[in-house]
């Protein structure tokens, strides 16, 4: 089995030290989220950077803002833009009602609290919650998003499945003597292999013959097994 201290360092050899990100708090993290949809991180940083420089990344700013200010950053962050600018004011409706204008003051609080308050805003579940406590500092574990997830079960942790939420539970079973201890330790970690799965682990036809663990990673041979069960003998050569 590989571990995962090794896996995280070859990755970081490979792609680097991760950048922190332009979001910070959990304001500005719930933000970055809604920010865009389905759209690469350079154009999410984009229209969040607007956002900041347009119209202020706090709740107060937000929701003086108006149609005029918003609507034209919304269309840069991809399809349906008013939902996003109707999500945006939601944002700030909830921070400034329920939490005076300040949502920082979550951090203060015990993570299951944190959380909760998380998951009353937009486009935040259990895993975006988790993330964005995890980069305040505040995390409990190792939340994955779908690449680093595909990374982990190709090397080997928990089992491929069709149901993502049972895949999920089983990564994170198999991952757990193994979790960092620190929440920046876990930053780091959910980084390098979410960007793994974005450049080289990708869904469809992962780049294993450039992959920096390629000799910890049982995946290949596996594939080329199931496709050889697959495929008639003389589709493969050898007959
Ligand atoms: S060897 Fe292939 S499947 Fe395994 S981690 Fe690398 S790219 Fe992914």
């Amino acid at each position: 089995m590989v571990k995962l201290n090794k896996l995280v360092s070859r990755l970081a050899k490979e792609y680097g030290e991760p950048e922190p990100l332009p979001a910070r708090g959990p304001f500005e993290l719930v933000m970055w989220e809604n920010a865009c949809y389905l759209l690469p991180d350079d154009r999410r940083a984009m229209v969040f950077q607007m956002l900041r420089e347009q119209v202020g990344m706090n709740a107060t700013a937000l929701a003086a803002a108006t149609d005029e200010v918003l609507l034209p950053i919304a269309k840069l962050g991809g399809m349906r833009p008013e939902v996003r600018v109707f999500r945006w004011r939601e944002i700030a409706r909830i921070t400034l009602s329920q939490f005076g204008g300040d949502l920082d003051q979550i951090l203060s609080g015990s993570p299951a609290a944190a959380k909760k308050a998380l998951k009353g805003f937009p486009n935040i579940g259990d895993p975006g919650a988790e993330k964005i406590l995890m980069f305040c500092g505040m995390g409990t574990g190792l939340p994955l998003e779908s690449n680093g997830l595909r990374v982990l079960v190709r090397v080997g942790y928990g089992c491929e499945q069709k149901d993502y939420g049972r895949m999920y539970r089983s990564v994170q079973e198999a991952l757990a003597p193994e979790v960092p201890q620190s929440a920046e330790a876990c930053a780091r970690t959910f980084v390098l292999l979410r960007e793994h799965g974005k450049e080289i682990c990708k869904t469809n036809e992962p780049l294993c013959f450039r992959c920096p663990v390629l000799d910890l990673c049982g995946y290949p041979r596996k594939n080329m097994l199931e496709t050889a069960k697959r495929k008639p003998a003389r589709d493969l050569g050898l007959r």
